[in-house]
């Protein structure tokens, strides 16, 4: 029997028209690099939208293009969300951040037809311009009188491109299933990898996002995302705010810069933001220099990696901020799962909140998960069997772009009973609390056991002369492998080796403990800022434990 509801589509462009009827006077702030702080209504930013909807048709877009954005988290890049997926085109963020070779072979893989460009990121533009063959014009995020020099000639201004449009625009409705936004995973091997969402996809994700066990999004609450809306969509912040009529703060360029951030949450009384672990270092050492206070910050997620501890007890017992950690990938939109108490917990003491704090949470609605052996048979939720972590439901991808969308079959990395290969190890426990315990790469295999890189390293960082750590696994005769801790020193701390394994002593399993730790001035990253363990395991290829 057919249902006899209506089959309007899921379009991100309903998500605008909603807030602009409903909260018209919602502000949305924004540091830019022409404006420390620029604000605006949602009215005005469903007007120039419409404005620039109607831009993008004037330069000759069209329904499935591809368009590319190097921008920042502000009020224009928000506007070429809306009005970029609104049209049936696909928004397509790019992270100046990666390698130069990287944004050259993103562009012209997703065959970018124009890219909308900040200031901030021209000098990058201008040096790979003569590559991007694809790319008709480049439309600098700015206005006529802070336009730059440039020598590259099919360059816009966006104001000046904006202004003269009408602000009648139709949204067009079509199938939900379209694409709306394309995001490259950046890898440490390979070649990037295209993510291409849905209007469907990025709907359902901002319904569940928005949720009160997950960000409680409303339009009394003021959201500061310091999550690069390059980066996996601002982990769809852009729609679940702007959906439930939250005021929205956007740092800009600014946003691993404590003193901008502390002063953006007191003047605009921010309530909840996200980010990556790193940026949150940045506020709480800023916050300790300045004796400055963040009293309105009640909660604050943190993804992206594992959160250490210390952020999660001096947010806590020095300024009453909650860390609700999350885990997610650019391939699950990302939100997978999330912390939260749960009825019965009334009497956990604060250790053992921090315990499930330090762990990555439990699956929001919409995500299931599994773990399973290497043989692919499903483990338990008792908190200590861990395996290859599987996720599966509607905004996680079934194949990357131009790459195969045949489950099982190489390059497509959905298995054959549909479930995404996350490349990540976990445990979940009876509750359903989800902790990642290593990358499958990055796990050490010694003897039959598994030992867990992550648990040394953040065992190894919690020693007061230790700077930043990482473990990996090193040939050895006997056990074929064993952990290699590799250490930077904190400040002018002369630690030895000897300190370090004695320090871990009660820390590790003993099956766990480095055989051996050396030391190096800094150790390499991804564009993304996490450990790159296989510039590391090079560096440490002939390594021979002592
Ligand atoms: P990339 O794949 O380009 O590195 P992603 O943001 O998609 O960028 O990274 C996803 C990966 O980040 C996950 O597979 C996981 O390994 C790691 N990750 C994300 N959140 C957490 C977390 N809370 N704790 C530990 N690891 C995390």
């Amino acid at each position: 029997m057919q249902a006899l509801m209506m089959k309007s589509q899921l379009m991100i462009s309903n998500i605008l028209k909603h807030a602009e009827k409903n909260y018209p006077l919602r502000e949305i702030v924004s540091v830019t690099a022409d404006n420390p702080r620029h604000r605006y209504t949602y009215k005005d930013f469903a007007v120039r939208s419409r404005q620039l909807a109607n831009a993008l048709n004037s330069i000759g877009a069209q329904f499935g293009d591809r368009i590319g954005t190097l921008a920042w988290n502000d009020y224009r890049h928000l506007e070429l969300y809306y009005a970029i997926s609104g049209s049936g085109m696909v928004c397509h963020t790019i992270n100046p951040k990666l390698f130069p070779e990287q944004v050259t072979y993103i562009i012209n893989h997703a065959e970018d037809r124009f890219i909308f460009v900040d200031v901030l990121v021209m000098p990058l533009i201008e040096a790979l311009a003569p590559q991007l063959s694809n790319v008709e014009a480049f439309i600098v995020l700015t206005n006529k009188a802070n336009m730059p020099e440039t020598n590259l000639e099919n360059v816009l201004c966006y104001e000046e491109l904006i202004a003269d449009k009408s602000s009648e625009f139709e949204w067009p409705e079509f199938d939900e299933n379209t694409a709306s936004g394309m995001c490259y995973t950046s890898g440490t091997t390979g070649n990037p990898k295209g993510v291409v969402y849905s209007h469907r996809s990025t709907l359902l994700h901002a319904f569940a996002g928005a949720l009160p066990d997950v960000t409680n999004s409303s339009s009394r609450e003021t959201c500061l995302p310091v999550v690069p809306m390059f980066h996996v969509n601002a982990w769809g912040l852009p729609f679940g705010t702007i959906m439930t009529g939250t005021k929205l703060v956007m740092p800009g360029p600014k946003m691993g810069d404590g003193e901008t951030l502390q002063n953006l949450i007191e003047s605009e009384q921010v309530t909840f933001s996200s980010g990556v672990p790193t940026i949150w270092l940045a506020l709480l050492d800023y916050l300790d220099k300045s004796a400055k206070k963040i009293p309105t910050l009640h909660k604050v997620s943190v993804g992206g990696a594992a959160c250490p501890r210390t952020i999660i007890e001096r947010f806590k017992h020095n300024y009453d901020t909650m860390v609700y950690q999350g885990w997610g990938m650019t391939e699950t939109s990302p939100l997978g799962t999330i912390f939260g108490l749960q009825p019965g917990m009334e009497d956990y003491t604060d250790e053992q909140i921090t315990d499930l704090q330090a762990m990555q949470g439990r699956g929001v609605f919409g995500i299931e998960m599994r773990i399973v052996d290497e043989d692919n048979n499903e483990l338990p939720w008792d908190g200590v069997a861990f395996g290859a972590l599987k996720v599966r439901g509607p905004w996680v991808v079934s194949g990357y772009y131009g790459m195969s969308q045949i489950p099982g079959e190489e390059g497509c990395p959905v298995d054959e009973m549909g479930w995404f290969e996350t490349g990540d190890v976990a445990t979940i426990n009876p509750l359903g609390y989800m902790q990642i315990t290593d990358r499958t790469k990055d796990v050490i295999k010694s003897g039959g056991e598994w030992v867990s890189s992550i648990d040394i390293e953040n065992a190894a960082v919690s020693h007061p002369g230790i700077a930043e750590a990482a473990a990996i696994g090193r040939y050895h005769p006997k056990w074929t492998e064993r952990p290699l801790l590799i250490a930077v020193r904190k400040g002018d701390k002369q630690t030895t080796s000897a300190e370090v394994l004695a320090f871990l002593t009660d820390k590790l399993h003993k099956w766990s403990m480095p055989d051996d730790v050396v030391f190096v001035d800094e150790l390499p990253h991804t564009a993304t800022g996490k450990l790159n363990k296989l510039a590391l395991r090079k560096t440490f290829e002939d390594y021979q434990f002592p």
